[in-house]
């Protein structure tokens, strides 16, 4: 049975993990990096998941649970020694709770990762019953302060927390593998506004989408693609796609020839998040790429810090020098926006400008044009 118990668990770790068994029925698995707490509570989970299926030894078959105590380095303990026993301490509390549960060593840890794992419980439900919204944040000249294009954001009207950033629950949609679904649904819902829009006579400009690196990589989304842009009368060339420049460089190859095909189906590529990665200016002559966004951690310090200044004159040029276009993200003055002006950066999205809003204030913006006090 312990062997088997063991072989159940290593299945559930990676490669920099260690199991061990301490002794009795006592299990410590030592879990090394993860960027967020409901990774760790997610692996507790799969685990009570995995035991809950009885264990077979003929002609017997036997059901056991697990109760997890969890630590963490090095909030909870620098040492090995404070490490096991906060663990300890918080396997007791929840061996207390009853079958099948895990608790981290502090109570705030726990209530956290008891709210991250209820948003992706949700999750499925907002995609069922259209919890979720598409704002839309304007991409303006400058120079005419006229809209040139718009970058679609979600949001979720959550029916208990109300509505919901995508910082809250879009890392959780990604490590949950169904954040293809819920930007399938962003696509939908905002090339059929940006129709509309279009059939009013307004001039929307280009339609900004998010993707990540997972959709492109599935085997269906052209197809499912050209089927949603027809379906909704949307051309190809009305669309941008944007992709961060970490998940773009580190994806290069298997992203490669996909690209290919969605920019000679028309649709426009930008680099997002550009200066937070680390790009290979023969990549990006290799990608089919029309426009670099300039991170908003650069601009927001242009004045005061001289490098994120040089940084962000330096993106400027090179995107000119690859004949690429490029928008500066995150501007909020003025004085930045006179900065970007003089370096020839025209093109210009932030608070200054717009917040994003919803499709009715969006509607508003293009009939009546922006407004300044
Ligand atoms: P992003 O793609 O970099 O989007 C720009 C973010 O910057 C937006 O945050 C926008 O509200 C914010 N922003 C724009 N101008 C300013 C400004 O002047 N000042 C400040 N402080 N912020 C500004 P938001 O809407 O919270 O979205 C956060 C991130 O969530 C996005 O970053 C994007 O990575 C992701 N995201 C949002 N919608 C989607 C989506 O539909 N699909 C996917 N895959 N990701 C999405
Ligand atoms: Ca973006
Ligand atoms: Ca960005």
């Amino acid at each position: 049975m312990l062997c088997e118990l063991a072989k159940r668990l290593s299945m559930l770790l990676n490669g920099d993990d260690t199991l061990a068994r301490l002794g009795g029925d006592e299990f410590v698995i030592l879990h090394e990096s993860f960027d967020q707490l409901h990774e760790v509570s997610g692996l507790a989970q799969k685990i009570n998941q995995s035991l809950a299926q009885p264990i077979v030894i003929e002609p017997h078959e036997f059901y056991v649970s697990a109760s997890i105590g969890i630590s963490l380095y090095p909030q909870d303990g620098t040492s090995v020694e404070d490490l096991l026993r906060c663990a300890d301490a918080a396997m007791f509390r929840a061996k207390d709770i009853g079958r099948n549960q895990f608790q981290f060593y502090t109570e705030d840890m726990t209530s956290q990762a008891v709210e991250q794992m209820a948003i992706q419980a949700g999750l499925r439900q907002a995609l069922r019953f259209n919890q979720f919204e598409v704002h839309y944040q304007p991409q303006v000249d400058a120079y005419s302060n006229s809209i040139v294009g718009m970058e679609a954001l979600i949001r979720w009207h959550h029916p208990e927390q109300g509505l919901l950033a995508p910082d809250r629950f879009v890392p959780i949609a990604e490590e949950a593998g169904i954040m293809w679904e819920v930007d399938r649904w962003v696509i939908n819902h905002a090339t059929q506004q940006l129709k509309s829009w279009i059939d009013e006579g307004l001039k929307p400009g280009k339609l900004s989408l998010n993707l990540s690196v997972k959709q492109i990589q599935q085997d269906d989304f052209i197809d499912w693609l050209q089927a949603c842009l027809k379906s909704n009368e949307c051309q190809a060339d009305w669309l941008e796609f944007e992709i961060t420049e970490t998940q773009l460089m580190t994806n290069f190859e298997q992203v490669k020839s996909r690209l290919h095909t969605i920019e000679q189906m028309g649709i426009s590529l930008a680099i997002d998040d550009f200066g937070t990665g680390y790009s290979s200016l023969a990549y990006i002559k290799r990608l089919p790429i029309n426009k670099i966004k300039i991170d908003r951690s650069f601009i927001r310090d242009l004045l005061i810090d001289e490098e994120d200044a040089v940084i962000t004159r330096t993106i400027i040029a090179m995107a000119s020098q690859l004949g690429l276009n490029v928008l500066a993200e995150g501007v909020e003055t003025q004085a930045q926006n006179t900065f970007l002006l003089n370096e020839k950066c025209s093109t210009i999205q932030g608070y200054l400008y717009s917040k994003p809003v919803n499709r009715t204030r969006m509607g508003d913006l293009l009939i009546k044009g922006l407004q300044f006090d």
